[in-house]
């Protein structure tokens, strides 16, 4: 089975009625490029630059993360979606500096974007590192739990901020896509309005999932109610994605739903074609979509949904449909 897996390395992930699919991977550090490349990854969709941060004392100089972020930008072949720092909740650093009492509701509190628009020297310095790598390939910058549009254009007003700095210091600085991670239901709901300014989406399931539903992601006593398949969260999905090709930008999706091979017919279904996942998972993805017909799917998912959310029914067919690509 594996070895058949590996022939299909080099094929493009098309379907089979000739639609093509982009797949990329999910990493962690710098040396996990290869591994994304091992698997035929087209590219990275998301670089979780937070783990540079973490299990050390203090944070890395701008110098560092510039070292950091050049050698895994020019290690990835095609392009890289990287992503600001996402700190916070469950990804606690040692800061140096302490940023108030411990939260109740940490998941709810200030993390990510959050932090680095109170903390905006830790943001500068890591948005300073990376826009001085950009040029080394072919870099684009994601900002992490985007809840508003203010927000957005928050982030992205201090990233232009620091391209002038840069600019007058002298250095030919590349203007990398910033785009937004989806990943709050308010964004998804208010998606179309994000994508007048963003330029891609990326739809991060895991928190998704948790604040749709309500259910802490790393608290076992719930985890029963998690579900990648309730209808909400399906709704969302497919709100972000119209909004997304409405104004033609690109919607790609990284949380851990995008490399579950028995969920990859349904969103081909509901319109996604790029997909980020971790490494392993790329080979069985890429042959469940070489065996699908986007088209067909197309055409019964959404409806499918509809009947489920309208009359709570469907469910069976959806289960079919799951299994048919296993
Ligand atoms: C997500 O939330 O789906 C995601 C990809 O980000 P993380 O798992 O790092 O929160
Ligand atoms: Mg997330």
């Amino acid at each position: 089975h594996r070895k058949r897996l590996t022939q299909l390395r080099d094929m493009p992930a098309e379907s089979v009625d000739g639609i093509r699919v982009h797949l990329h991977a999910n990493i962690e550090l710098p040396e996990d490029a290869a591994v994304a490349s091992a698997n035929g990854a087209e590219g990275v969709g998301l670089y979780r630059t937070e783990f540079l941060f973490m299990n050390r004392k203090g944070q890395p100089s701008e110098d560092e993360q510039y070292d950091a972020y050049s050698r895994v930008v020019s290690a990835v072949k095609g392009p890289i979606t990287i992503r600001t720092l996402d700190l916070g909740a469950d990804k606690q650093v040692d800061s140096g500096r302490s940023h108030g009492p411990t939260p109740n509701n940490p998941a709810l509190g200030l993390r990510a974007i959050r932090l680095c628009l109170k903390d905006q020297e830790m943001f500068r310095t890591q948005v300073r590192a990376l826009l001085r790598a950009a040029h080394h390939g072919q870099m684009k910058i994601m900002l992490p739990m985007i809840s508003n549009l203010a927000e957005f254009r928050q982030a992205a007003a201090i990233i232009e901020s620091c391209r002038e700095e840069l600019r007058q210091q002298g250095l030919v600085i590349a203007s990398p896509p910033i785009g937004a991670m989806i990943e709050v239901p308010a964004a998804a709901i208010a998606a179309s309005m994000i994508a007048r300014h963003a330029r891609f989406f990326s739809i991060g399931t895991n928190d998704l999932i948790q604040y749709t539903l309500a259910i802490d992601r790393v608290d076992d006593e719930v985890n029963y109610l998690y579900d990648p398949l309730h209808p909400a969260v399906l709704q969302l999905v497919r709100l972000t994605i119209q909004a997304g090709a409405a104004a033609g930008i690109d919607v790609s999706m990284c949380g851990e739903m995008a490399g579950d091979p028995r969920y990859t017919r349904l969103l081909l279904g509901l319109g996604l074609t790029e997909f980020s996942m971790h490494p392993t998972s790329l080979l069985e993805v890429k042959r469940v979509v070489r065996e699908s017909s986007i088209g067909d799917l197309r055409s019964k998912v959404s409806q499918l949904l509809d009947r489920m959310i309208t009359q709570a029914e469907g469910a069976d067919e959806l289960e079919a449909l799951l299994s048919a690509g296993s």
